[in-house]
């Protein structure tokens, strides 16, 4: 019998996970296939009764779904529960297991450069979905301190609060100093925009960011006569490599996964006009 895994969200055709999964199934020879599935937000509900309807075994959940799912699941993990999003349901034997591997992605892309976040002082832009799981991230890695900025400053406030973090009005960004900085809002998404002023850069050692389309956004090349950069991709695989490891039970061909990801994305950018 196949398996069926994939991912729901809105939008999702230019999704990344179908390539990274797919592959590594395919080479681990799991009779299994990875597709997208669009859902509209007014359709979760019965999208989540299909997953168990179809027997799907699991799927990737991402933008605009992944706080919304979580009262639609039988289990929540603690951490997922914590973060306050899951991106990560695994089918086992029809109940529904929600979990976060966000987080451990953004672990991973700064462990795999030898950075360490122990101690040290970081700059996190945007208060979104996708920062809850960074500021979770730094949290478990014992930063000393974490600094939130964003637009929107109640957001920034709320979640500062929630994890023990300091907030910072927007303006003042021109001000942020510390040891690494992560992007986290979705500005720089297929524009050559960047949330913050090129100059403050000399005051970081690390700039990170997550959204990887391009690859090298603005942020990241502003950043790189300064700080050591880590692109949004680094983020996506290992979230990915953990996503797997919950699907299968099994450990991935890492490089695999990289190789796809890297190669879609430059496809993506040369059919976007980037990168030439
Ligand atoms: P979200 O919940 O919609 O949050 C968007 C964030 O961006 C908010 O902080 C928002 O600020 C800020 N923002 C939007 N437009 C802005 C602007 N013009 N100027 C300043 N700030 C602006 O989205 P999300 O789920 O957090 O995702 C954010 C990005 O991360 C997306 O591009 C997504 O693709 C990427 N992402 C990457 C990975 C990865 O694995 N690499 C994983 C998850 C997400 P306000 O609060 O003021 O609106």
């Amino acid at each position: 019998m196949y398996r069926v895994f994939g991912i729901i969200g809105d939008p999702v055709s230019h999704s990344l996970s179908p390539v990274m999964h797919n592959a590594a199934l395919r080479e681990l020879g799991i009779r299994a296939v990875y597709g997208a599935f669009q859902v509209k937000k007014e359709h979760l509900k019965e999208a989540i009764e299909g997953i168990k309807a179809l027997n799907i075994s699991g799927v990737s959940v991402t933008i605009p779904h992944k706080e919304a799912v979580i009262p639609l699941l039988d289990y929540v993990d603690e951490v997922a529960q914590k973060i306050g999003a899951v991106n990560t349901i695994v089918n086992r034997e029809g109940k529904l297991w929600g979990y976060n591997t966000d987080w451990l992605g953004v672990l991973k892309a700064l462990y795999e450069k030898g950075i360490e976040i122990r101690e040290k002082r970081v700059v996190i832009i945007g208060a979104g979905g996708a920062s809850r799981a960074v500021v979770y991230a730094l949290r478990e890695g014992g930063a000393k301190e974490i600094i939130l900025y964003n637009r929107t400053f109640e957001k920034a406030k709320a979640l500062a609060e929630e994890f023990s973090c300091k907030a910072l009005p927007w303006e003042e960004l021109k001000k942020a100093e510390g040891d690494i900085i992560i992007q986290a809002t979705s500005v720089g998404l297929k524009s050559m925009e960047s949330p913050v002023p090129s100059e403050i850069f000399k005051n970081f050692k690390v700039a990170m960011d997550i959204v990887y389309l391009p690859l090298k956004t603005k942020f990241l090349q502003d950043a790189e006569k300064f700080c050591k950069i880590i692109d949004g991709l680094r983020m996506l695989l290992y979230q990915g490599v953990e996503q797997f490891k919950l699907f299968t039970g099994l450990n991935p061909p890492v490089n695999l996964m990289e190789k796809m990801l890297y190669e879609e994305v430059k496809k993506m950018e040369k059919e976007l006009g980037f990168g030439d």
